[in-house]
């Protein structure tokens, strides 16, 4: 294992794919690990990865979609109930978080009642630390350097991503949305640059309007790929893919993307792991 790497642990959208789980990214160092959104099945491909729920340092929300948060309720509760002594859950998002988190807590509350009271050894319900981020914010954890950006996903606002550094290289984790300014900033020099993208050539046509809606707010992958090369990124990285790429149309999307990005392009599956070098 490289000292700093990115795990893919999903790379779907809202659509059901039994291969692509929903959107969720592991960063880890030897000492830290951090997961990025919590969708679709995140607690079984952190498994896959190796890594207990209780293992994560901490969980980064980009926005409160329901694809990228829908499995967060698993990552507390199997934290809680699987760590061998109490440790705080500590959750970072954009300002609704913390009423997210309020409410999916009050949700579980008939279930951490139900294991107080069966378990002696478990007294407390779960720990949670929840912090609201502005973008431009930074902190660490770990030893991994946090930097927060704006994105923009409108009208779902805010968002935001992450730039993450460790020994002098750095991964950009941009959720999703359109390119803009800020992103470029995030991004600018960046070893790893992950971006959610959709094809429009290919949705467009289909016609359906709520399914056709889904081109105004996310970055196409020749957005993607510009966003890459203006920000001078070294590798870049699709993910969260509608509609998902099968076995004979990966070789499509790296062609569309490499028109404008010239560096190498990964058209990511779930489980993939991505030296950050
Ligand atoms: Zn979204
Ligand atoms: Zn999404």
């Amino acid at each position: 294992m490289a000292a700093f790497d990115l795990v893919l642990l999903g790379t779907g959208s809202p659509i059901p794919d039994p291969d692509r789980a929903g959107p969720a990214s592991l960063v880890r160092t030897a000492t830290t690990r951090l997961l990025v959104d919590a969708g679709r099945a995140v607690v079984l491909r952190l498994a896959g990865a190796g890594v207990a729920p209780p293992m994560l340092d901490a969980i980064l929300i980009t926005h409160l979609h329901s694809d990228h948060v829908c499995a967060l309720n698993d990552v507390v509760t199997t934290t809680w109930v699987t760590a061998p002594v109490p440790r705080p859950i500590r959750i970072y998002g954009p300002p609704g978080t913390r009423h997210f988190v309020g409410a999916m807590m009050d949700m579980l509350g008939p279930d951490i009642g139900y294991r107080i009271a069966h378990h002696d050894d478990l007294v407390d319900p779960p720990e949670i630390v929840v912090e609201e981020l502005e973008p431009n914010a930074t902190f660490t954890i770990g030893d991994v350097a946090v930097t927060v950006g704006r994105t923009d996903h409108r009208p779902v606002e805010p968002t935001i991503g992450y730039r993450l550094e460790h020994d002098g290289r750095a991964v950009v984790l941009g959720g999703d949305g359109v390119p803009c300014g800020s992103l470029d900033e995030l991004c600018a020099g960046a070893d790893v640059y992950v971006q959610t993208v959709v094809r429009d050539d290919l949705i467009r046509p289909v016609g359906f309007p709520r399914f056709v809606d889904i081109l105004d707010y996310h970055s196409t992958v020749t957005d993607a790929s510009r966003t890459a090369t203006k920000a001078g990124v070294g590798t870049l990285v699709l993910t969260h893919m509608v509609p998902p790429p099968t076995t004979d149309t990966v070789d499509e999307w790296q062609a569309i993307a490499a028109q404008d990005f010239a560096g190498p392009i990964i058209v990511g599956a779930d489980g993939q792991v991505v030296a950050i070098a």
